[in-house]
């Protein structure tokens, strides 16, 4: 059996003003660019291919690999970045011909800047090439954006059922596994889609606690044990996206049966619709949130979550709000991942290791998430800024942020920030670990991350903390000026019917 593959993934934060372009996927530890073997030897990792590789070997499939591009969250991709790598895709498939099947790796949430559904552009290509009766099927994040064309182009998709994502390699398997019976024939996918008029805040689709939408992906789970159901899908959607397609959605593929796909899919959703009021989250005050953690016991850690400026969702992480109150406070043993601010990097790189700096930071790269700050500190640490991670999220793979400086404000034992070239997401322990900081010895770690961060974080952690903060990944969604979604929709609409207003 050959099947080809290949796929583009990011995921698009539209209140971002700044693009994706083609360099940011081509960064190493920032995107993945991946071209033939280099696909195949993701083999192992904590990353879809990592799954998707090692089932084809086991199956005796070859697979025939073309180009990947997989980017950190952020701004709509520009058209240069989307056709260059749609382009070599598409002729990777081309030369792959005869083929057995298509497995593309895709985000689901990817839209461009000047089209929203930039997966439906690339299903859609990818089918022109090898017809309609080539089964094409595609693993997809928890936090698609579920389009119609997504659906009419593909045979049959899986999603992310976890989030944080630590099962990424498992989809990509079932994705493979389930395209390889289809080829076989001895499954005929009949797919079944509900779109909700409902959109949700990130933080309230996490998995590590019973959340909303954790009671319809437990029920997914079951469904996917009954007689005659092949995979069934609970889209959380990506809320800070302004496509007209956003929001909680779902897919069901069942075996020959598209009556039973249909009932599922929409049980699935009515389980969320019944529950949209408990989709909200109340995030605790900055200050309070601070006082709480100062007032600990002795060897407790506090993870006080920056949810609104979260470099997983595509904001800039230059947000001051927290930094500012941990000063305000005298904040001690506290350790902040991260600023973004690559003027303020120059500065204390040029005043060297053990130089004293005062400097603006943070609050530079848009207006949304609390105005620079004002610090004074000692640069304790310079670091070339990429290194391993440990997991159990993308393990085996490297992050980049560029160069990082610690700086330590307020003395030894007080604040140490981290400033860094690139934005980033602190999802795993070496965010701090591979800057010298053990934060299992913090009382605060202040994480720019929406819910990424609790896989590695919430076993070390006396307690998370959401802080109410400003930022373009809020859980406060009618602080988003929305023009492009679909209306009515909830919880921005108050009379909203469903079924009715799909
Ligand atoms: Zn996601």
């Amino acid at each position: 059996m050959r099947i080809v593959t290949g796929g583009i993934a990011q995921e698009t934060n539209t209140f971002q003003w700044q693009p994706t372009t083609l360099d940011d996927f081509a960064r190493p530890g920032f995107g993945t660019l991946v071209r033939g073997e280099q696909i195949l030897a993701l083999d192992g990792t904590g990353t879809v291919y990592g799954g998707v590789v090692g089932e084809a070997r086991r199956r005796g499939i070859t697979l025939v690999p073309t180009t990947y591009g997989g980017v950190m969250p952020g701004g709509r991709v520009t058209r240069a970045a989307f056709d260059a790598l749609s382009e070599e895709i598409v002729a990777g498939v081309r030369s792959a011909l005869p083929v057995d099947g298509v497995l593309l790796v895709l985000h689901g949430a990817m839209a461009l800047e000047d089209a929203d559904d930039a997966e439906g552009l690339l299903i859609g290509a990818v089918r022109s090439v090898v017809g309609p009766d080539v089964p094409i099927v595609a693993p997809l994040d928890l936090h698609t954006n579920l389009s119609d064309e997504m659906v009419a182009g593909l045979d049959a998709l899986v999603g992310y059922k976890e989030y944080p994502h630590t099962d990424m390699p498992e989809t990509g398997a079932a994705a493979l596994a389930l395209l390889a019976s289809i080829v076989e024939g001895a499954s005929h996918p009949a797919m079944a889609h509900t779109r909700l008029p409902l959109i949700a805040p990130n933080q309230s689709m996490v998995t590590t606690w019973q959340s909303p939408l954790k009671h319809a992906i437990d029920r997914s789970r079951e469904m996917e044990r009954e007689p005659g159901v092949l995979a069934a899908t609970l889209f959380g959607g990506f809320p800070f996206a302004d496509v007209p397609f956003a929001g909680i959605s779902t897919v069901v593929v069942t075996d020959g049966d598209p009556a039973l796909a249909r009932r599922c899919a929409d049980e699935l959703a009515g389980i969320c619709w019944e529950r949209r009021r408990d989709f909200t989250i109340h995030p605790t005050p900055v200050s309070t949130a601070i006082a709480e953690a100062m007032a600990g016991p002795d060897g407790s850690v506090f993870v006080l979550a920056d949810i609104a400026d979260s470099g997983a969702s595509g904001t800039a992480g230059d947000g001051t709000a927290l930094l500012r109150g941990l000063i305000e406070a005298g904040a001690r043993s506290a350790a902040v991942a991260q600023i973004m601010d690559p003027e303020a990097v120059a500065a204390c790189v040029e005043a060297g290791v053990g130089a004293e700096v005062t400097l603006t930071v943070g609050g530079k790269h848009d207006r949304l998430h609390g105005p620079p700050l004002d610090v004074s500190g000692s640069v304790r640490l310079i670091h070339e800024g990429s290194f391993p991670i440990a997991g159990p999220m993308g393990s085996g793979t490297v992050a980049t942020r560029g160069r990082t400086v610690v700086l330590e404000i307020g003395g030894p034992g007080a604040i140490e920030l981290q400033l860094t070239e690139l934005r980033g997401h602190p999802h795993d322990l070496n965010f701090f670990r591979a800057f010298g900081i053990e934060p299992t010895e913090r009382r605060i770690l202040v994480l720019k991350s929406a819910a990424h961060f609790r896989a590695a974080f919430e076993p070390i952690a006396t307690k998370v903390i959401e802080v109410e903060t400003p930022g373009i990944s809020s859980a406060d969604l009618s602080s988003f000026a929305y023009e492009r979604l679909r209306r009515p929709v909830y919880p921005l609409d108050d009379s909203v019917q469903w079924p009715g207003d799909a």
